[in-house]
């Protein structure tokens, strides 16, 4: 297999900054893909020269087409020809798309025999063991690129899982920390992106704020490490410096940290299991001085033990699906800050309600299915009103 890089997401934040990583590292690009943005898209594809590329959006593909015409590349669209891009066989997939739109082509590329450097959570929130399983029948290596996984993966090197007694993963608390749940009442979108330490997509920025993102990593860390929920701590730390911890039988503690630059776990995944140089500023503990720990705050942001709960209760596409689309209505403006966790918890009521037995593996259908249910039972609670605010808004 060609020793290539395909970026799923490129033209985003972990995207762009992951073909920063690939210029430096001199790694030959096999494919990239986009939602819409033809525009970047096409000047990545100038300046990396990938044999295949797809944008989801099929006008914008055409477009793209046109654009780079003068070019080798060849240009697909929709949800295929990002799969195609997927399952093109470069020797490691970087999934940088965001939501449970990535589950799909993450298992198009473990099929193909590509490792996978995962960014997109989503994928084994929702996909959980049907990853999992698929990674190991085909013996690939699925390499975290989440900046407290990394730091886990980072902290498990040489050392033997059995002597592992927790996982202590750390949030900044985003930018409402310290608020308590009267103070969030009113807050705007304006104020839920003004992330104190990361600059991020969209989606995750508000969930970081939510602290969905805590608990959709909690999920995550179950599924890539193989441990229980109730394993894994959450510590708020403000300065983004630890990136998490692991614990060990001896109460040992090994932490992975460093300047809060997602070009660190991005080049580790794709350098494992050797280091390079990275194009990121030193960490001079001296300049931060002081380092601060704190517990989460359950009352204000209940997402981190609704998490365990979807752990528990087998419903983690649910909690994903919910969650996705309860912060997309909040950054369109159609609900306020608090119902994004109130419609995921009556999400999970409600799925425990109807689901009944447990049902043992899933297909990917029976995922999308989930994930349907939950979308369709979050849009219809706010199209009934049951929520506080702005349903007028909804069309
Ligand atoms: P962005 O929103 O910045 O980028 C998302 C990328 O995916 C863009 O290239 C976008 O294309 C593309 N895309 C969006 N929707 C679809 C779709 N339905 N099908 C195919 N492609 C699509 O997100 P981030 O880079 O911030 O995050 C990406 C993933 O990485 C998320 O799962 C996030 O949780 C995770 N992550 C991000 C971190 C960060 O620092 N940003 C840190 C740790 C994890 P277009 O530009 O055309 O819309
Ligand atoms: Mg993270």
């Amino acid at each position: 297999m060609k020793k290539s890089l395909t970026i799923l997401g490129s033209t985003g934040s972990i995207g762009v900054q992951a073909l920063e990583i690939a210029k430096q590292l001199a790694l030959p690009v096999c494919a990239l893909t986009a939602g819409s943005n033809a525009a970047l898209l096409e000047e990545q594809i100038r300046a990396f020269r990938p044999e295949f590329a797809a944008l989801l959006d099929e006008k914008a593909a055409q477009e793209l087409s046109r654009r780079v015409g003068d070019l080798p590349t060849q240009v697909m669209c929709g949800a295929d020809g990002i799969a195609q891009c997927a399952a093109a066989g470069a020797h490691t997939v970087l999934n940088a798309i965001v939501g449970i739109a990535g589950l799909a082509p993450t298992l198009c590329a473990i099929n193909a025999g590509s490792d996978i450097a995962l960014a997109n959570k989503e994928t084994l929130v929702a996909g959980g063991s049907l990853v999992t399983s698929a990674v190991l029948e085909k013996g690939v290596r699925l390499l975290p690129v989440d900046s407290e996984h990394s730091a886990i993966f980072q902290a498990l090197q040489g050392e033997e899982l059995k002597s592992v007694k927790r996982l202590i993963l750390t949030a900044s608390g985003g930018p409402f920390f310290g608020k308590s749940r009267e103070e969030l009442k009113d807050v705007t979108l304006a104020d839920a992106l003004k992330h104190p330490n990361w600059d991020m997509g969209a989606k995750i920025t508000v969930d970081s704020a939510t602290m969905f993102n805590k608990g959709l990593e909690l999920i995550e860390a179950v599924r890539l490490f193989d441990v229980p929920a109730d394993s894994i701590e959450v510590v708020i730390h403000r300065q983004s410096v630890v990136h998490s911890l692991v614990e060990y039988a001896d109460n040992s503690v090994i932490a992975q940290m460093g300047v809060p630059d997602m070009k660190i776990p991005i080049q580790y995944a794709l350098t494992y299991p050797k280091r390079r140089p990275c194009p990121v500023e030193p960490l001079s503990l001296t300049k931060y001085g002081t380092l601060t720990f704190h517990e989460p705050d359950d009352d204000a942001f209940p997402a981190i033990r609704l998490a365990r709960r979807a752990c528990a209760e087998d419903a983690t596409v649910v909690y994903n699906g919910a969650n996705e689309i309860a912060n997309e209505l909040f950054r369109t403006g159609k609900i306020g800050f608090l119902d994004i966790t109130s419609l995921v918890e009556q999400a999970l009521d409600e799925w425990k309600l109807k689901s009944g037995k447990r049902k043992v593996g899933y297909t990917l259908e029976d995922v999308h299915n989930m994930d349907k249910w939950a979308r369709d039972f979050v849009l219809s609670k706010v199209r009934n009103s049951t929520i506080t605010c702005v349903y007028s808004l909804l069309t």
